[in-house]
């Protein structure tokens, strides 16, 4: 947030203001998939998995590249946090804030969710959403932000004066991976990273730039659908805020579970292959 400024403005601070932005990261030099043959290849599918993540807590499942994965609103308005892990590899997980650089603030059908360093390759791609008509309201809000993190015990620690809650996404997701993993909660807890907020409605305050969230439009039958591009272990946390119309952190907000389905296509997608890991040679240059 930007404080009133107490120092005084150049003389053509006008002309600074109006100069135009660029985008950082054009997508036109970025590889997109092709959406079209993933989804002739998800017709026909079998559906080999459903898996139930109850309210205020999180589940895994695991799923092979070429296969689908599909988030639903199940029984009522609900946001999910969602954490990929390379299956094989949990240092590789998913990069939010790269994604978002590369991608924007939300995300829909085509992008791709990209993996943290050194590895920097897309992790899934996003096939379908059903909240697509929603685009961009008159606040700024949309849909599956990737500019958020994820609730947790320590921020909302912080904001209210010493509380201790366990239920935060953060916590959900902790405890989620320790189970699959066999792992402890406190060597499980650093793998954990930010997420797509799947369904949450987030933007940012156009006076103060402030990160705001109001009522999810996600309704019972709504999903969310990716193509895994690697093999994957996926985690998803049903958000103790439920539609995130008021409050997290808590138990005072309406929850719903949320469903995972996993989906095997017939066959893969004409002319996809898995992605590389990525081609920087990663010396740095050997210089010091
Ligand atoms: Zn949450």
């Amino acid at each position: 947030m930007k404080p009133t400024p107490i120092t005084p403005p150049p003389a053509d601070d006008a002309a600074r203001k109006a100069v135009s932005p660029v985008i950082c990261y054009p997508t036109e030099a970025l590889p997109r998939p092709d959406i079209s043959a993933y989804r002739k290849a998800r017709e026909g599918a079998e559906l080999v998995e459903t898996v139930i993540v109850p309210p205020r807590e999180a589940a895994t499942w695991e799923l092979p590249a070429g296969h689908f994965f599909r988030i639903i609103c199940s029984e009522g308005p609900q946001v999910g946090d969602l954490n990929l892990f390379n299956l094989h590899n949990l240092k590789e997980r998913f990069y939010s804030g790269k994604t978002r650089a590369l991608n924007g603030t939300h995300l829909g059908t085509g992008d791709q969710l990209f993996s943290s360093f050194p590895y920097l390759r897309p992790l899934a791609t996003i096939t379908e959403d059903t909240l697509d008509w929603y685009g961009f309201d008159a606040f700024g809000g949309a849909v599956h932000d990737v500019i958020g993190t994820r609730c947790d015990p320590y921020t909302h620690n912080l904001l209210s004066n010493g509380g201790q809650y366990h239920h935060c996404c953060h916590s959900n997701l902790t405890r989620a991976l320790a189970r699959k993993t066999g792992l402890s909660l406190a060597e499980a807890e650093p793998h954990i990273h930010d997420v797509l907020n799947v369904f949450m409605c987030t933007g940012f305050t156009r006076d103060t730039g402030q990160y705001f969230m109001k009522a999810s439009p996600v309704r019972p039958g709504d999903f969310l659908e990716f193509f895994a591009e690697i093999d994957l272990l996926g985690c998803l946390s049903a958000c103790p805020g439920g539609d995130c119309s008021s409050e997290h952190s808590s138990d005072t907000s309406v929850c719903y579970p949320l469903i995972v389905e996993v989906w095997e296509p017939k066959s893969l997608p004409i002319g996809w292959t898995p992605p590389e890991l990525n081609g920087y040679d990663g010396s740095h240059s050997h210089s010091l």
